[in-house]
């Protein structure tokens, strides 16, 4: 069972990844509303072990939130793993350029999508 971080605006896609997340392995599961609540909760929580993250979204959205966890040692090793809608080769060449290591999933985020996840980053 891992800690795993959902950052995203989306109550419903929040509540269906929750739901897929606890249902494929009983993870536990920390919900973000935007990129700065995220960060809050990752310094109370810095034994997380993945996050998820949108990429569109109000206060901060998730290219800042990498760039800002991606900066402090203790959390620029946590598997991240974007959720995009928009196409996805322009927001990982930005993603890329700013130096961030990351996985993509496509949204809507299907559970499929999250098991396939889950085995690539804890095998
Ligand atoms: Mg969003």
């Amino acid at each position: 069972m891992a800690k795993i971080l959902v950052v995203e605006d989306s109550d419903a896609v929040r509540a269906k990844m929750r739901h897929y997340l606890e249902e494929n392995g009983g993870h536990s599961v920390l919900e973000a509303t935007d990129g700065a609540n995220g960060l809050d909760i990752l310094k109370e929580n810095p034994d997380i072990d993945l996050i998820f993250c949108d990429v569109n979204m109000p206060v901060m959205d998730g290219i800042a939130f990498a760039q800002t966890m991606c900066n402090e040692e203790l959390f620029k090793d946590i598997p991240l793993v974007f959720c995009t809608t928009e196409s996805a080769s322009a927001v990982k060449k930005e993603i890329r350029n700013l130096g961030i290591k990351a996985r993509y999933i496509m949204k809507p985020v299907t559970e499929n999508s999250l098991v396939v996840t889950l085995k690539s980053v804890f095998g």
